[in-house]
């Protein structure tokens, strides 16, 4: 059986080789994960990690239309308060009512947990649907059901039948994953099952006699259109200033672009089929929804790496013009841009030149700007992904012929990032959201590795990182200041330790 075809999604611990426990070079990381010992990385000793139902939020918050029904006890939603913050932004930024999208717990407690929790699910699905006419209902599967058995994919499918809303189930608890981005497929997978996915006849065209001669235009028109048509997959650390960046620099080649799936609606997603290629922007995120679309649909797709920096964006632009014969165009378009886009980040490089980075974050987010920052003269001290897969091998390759020698981490652990900072003392970390208040006490500046509010791709995105990474240097008394008052918790032993001590080559 497919996994699409599964009520319940795999969890990419299962569908991919995926490691999680690593240090080495650039090219022993490739060496080690084409031999699969990837697979037997572990640690002694973990510190907490994020778990996949909070990225499986943040997406389905974004979602138009929709209302989000959290089966599970009062305590996994909580972060949807801070989220409609963020996502009220996101909408107002693409045009979008900024409406917070309503949502309910079944707020399951003891009994239920010894009684099971599908009845509460049910009345909250119908109470929500009865109350909020939404669009879509999310409902959000999280550890308790999970453990207890609830039957949530039968309980959708009855009381989908009598809803006016889509239910769309998300089948991501945080103990089935050590890999958070499992959260992308759970998200997908919600959909693709769910969701109708091609045009609704009335609603989307009007059918017309087949063999009129105003249908046999309507058809080529729509035909033409359609094989022109491209649609970009985003995700949470996509903002809106990066999707007008690409949809500029794409539409300076004569496509026309949808962006999908956060911050659309059902009414877009129906138009999903529609397109006549699928581009992702990170290996990581939508292999699994952009294989469904092939499989069912035929439409093909291209996963050419982030278009961060000059190099990576020339080549994410010329893989998606070859698809449709326009390869001079693009080369044409990128030699343009960069020349302009060199002539803007001139006043920058002196100040970056030299500087010595860490980075930390999402696996093809730091290969790409680990390349991007050296070629523009900074000096990558090492970089630490939150997880490998089979997904990074284009990134890591071109990484390890450029940068053999690179200290490469896969770890997500706080610990060994102190201990890193502490002995390698940087100039600067770019890093993963969350972790910016324990670098300022460590007293090192760091840039954020993305933030929707800013630009990183392209063109403009480079311009703009690069002032920012500037900006950083210019006044490092904030974080001095902290570092000189804040105790860490680990004892002095910790920093005499390698970094990465506890991770061992094991049997899970
Ligand atoms: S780990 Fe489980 S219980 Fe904890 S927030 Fe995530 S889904 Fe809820």
């Amino acid at each position: 059986m497919s996994y699409y075809e599964q009520a319940v999604p795999p969890v990419r611990d299962q569908r991919l080789k995926i490691g999680d426990s690593f240090a080495g070079s650039a090219c022993e990381l490739l060496d080690c994960a084409k031999a699969g010992c990837m697979l037997r990385g572990n640690r002694m000793f973990w510190q907490t990690g994020a778990c996949q139902m909070g990225l499986t939020l943040m997406m389905a918050a974004t979602v138009e239309g929709a209302a989000i029904v959290m089966h599970g006890p009062i305590g996994c939603g909580t972060q949807l308060h801070a989220l409609s913050v963020q996502t009220n932004k996101g909408k107002a930024r693409r045009g979008k009512v900024p409406s917070p999208p309503a949502w309910l717990s079944t707020n399951l407690q003891e009994s239920e947990v010894i009684g099971g929790g599908e009845q509460k699910l049910r009345e909250t699905i119908l109470y929500a649907d009865r109350e909020f006419r939404p669009q879509i209902i999310f409902v959000v599967a999280t550890c308790a059901p999970n453990i207890i058995g609830d039957d949530v994919e039968e309980i959708v499918a009855q009381v989908g039948k009598s809803t006016a809303a889509h239910v769309v189930s998300l089948h991501c608890p945080g103990f089935k994953s050590r890999v958070v981005a499992s959260a992308y497929d759970a998200f997908y997978h919600g959909l693709l099952r769910h969701l109708p996915l091609e045009p609704e006849p009335w609603r989307d065209f009007v059918p017309l006699d087949g063999n009129s001669p105003q249908a046999g235009m309507e058809r080529k028109k729509y035909e033409f259109q359609k094989s022109r048509t491209v649609n970009l997959w985003n995700a949470t650390s996509i903002g809106a200033n990066d999707e007008d960046e690409l949809v500029r620099l794409l539409g300076a080649l004569g496509l026309k672009v949808r962006v999908f799936a956060e911050y659309a609606n059902a009414d877009e997603l129906r138009l999903v089929s529609q397109a006549a290629l699928n581009v992702s922007m990170c290996n990581v995120h939508d292999d699994y929804m952009l294989s469904f679309l092939k499989e069912k649909f035929g439409t093909p797709y291209i996963v050419a790496g982030m278009p961060l920096g000059f190099a990576d964006t020339r080549r994410w632009l010329c893989a998606i013009a070859a698809h449709f014969g326009l390869e001079r165009e693009a080369g044409r378009l990128a030699d343009a841009e960069e020349a302009s886009a060199r002539a803007a980040i001139e006043p920058f490089l002196p100040k970056i030149r030299g500087k010595r980075a860490l980075l930390c974050g999402g696996v093809v987010r730091v290969g790409s700007e680990a390349l991007m920052l050296e070629e523009l003269g900074m000096n990558v001290l090492g970089l630490r992904a939150y997880h490998y897969d089979d997904g990074a091998e284009p990134i890591f390759e071109q990484l390890a012929g450029a940068l053999p020698d690179i200290r490469v981490a896969v770890s997500n652990q706080l610990f060994e990032l102190c201990n890193q900072v502490k002995k390698l003392k940087p100039d600067l970390v770019i890093s993963h959201m969350g972790t910016q208040g324990t670098l300022a006490k460590l007293g090192v500046p760091s840039v954020q590795l993305f933030d929707a509010d800013k630009s990183f791709f392209g063109y403009s995105g480079l311009f703009s990182l690069l002032r920012r990474i500037a900006f950083a240097f210019e006044n490092t008394s904030y974080q001095e200041r902290l570092a000189a008052h804040v105790k860490f918790p680990y004892r002095d032993s910790w920093y005499e330790k390698d970094a990465f001590y506890y991770i061992k080559n094991q049997e899970r």
